[in-house]
């Protein structure tokens, strides 16, 4: 069995026995808080209240030029990931009060670029073939 499909069927297995509502193509917009605690989520424009606390899990900014710019010293990096990972969770984290740190580390591979880059933004990995 590939490697996560377990995984994914535990999480499956609890959202239907535990009735928790998914939404597909619903972006987190921000933390919303009160007094300094994080209360919910403002996510395609409703409110969504939490009961315990909101986890962010919404990638990495290895899609984010401006943000490489802020924080890497080589740039630009072409990202091997997902190109919808920006930073949202980062700012949304920030603009509720949280810090940073590490952000200058990453794990990269030496690589290429596409020849057609506009079509294909990833950097191609020598590490294996297909990726
Ligand atoms: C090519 C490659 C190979 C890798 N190989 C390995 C490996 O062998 N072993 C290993 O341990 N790790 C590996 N990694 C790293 C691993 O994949 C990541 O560390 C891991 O996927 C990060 O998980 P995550 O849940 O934090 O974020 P991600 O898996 O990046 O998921 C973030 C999700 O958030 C969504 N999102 C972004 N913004 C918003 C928003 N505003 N609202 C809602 N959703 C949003 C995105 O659509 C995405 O689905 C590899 C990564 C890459 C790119």
């Amino acid at each position: 069995m590939r490697g996560g499909t377990r995984l994914f069927k535990v999480m499956m297995d609890n959202v239907e026995s535990r009735g928790i509502e998914v939404r597909l193509e619903t972006a987190a917009e921000r933390l919303i808080t009160d007094a300094g605690r994080v209360t919910g989520l403002a996510a395609g424009g409703n409110s969504i209240e939490a009961r315990g606390g909101v986890v962010l899990a919404c990638g990495g900014f290895e899609a984010s030029a401006d943000m490489q710019a802020q924080y890497w010293q080589e740039k630009p990096v072409l990202p091997g990931a997902y190109l919808g990972n920006t930073g949202d969770g980062i700012r949304m984290a920030q603009a509720a009060g949280a810090d940073l740190w590490h952000m200058w580390h990453y794990h990269g591979t030496y690589g290429f670029r596409h020849p057609d880059a506009d079509e294909f933004p990833y950097g191609i990995r020598l590490h294996r073939l297909p990726d």
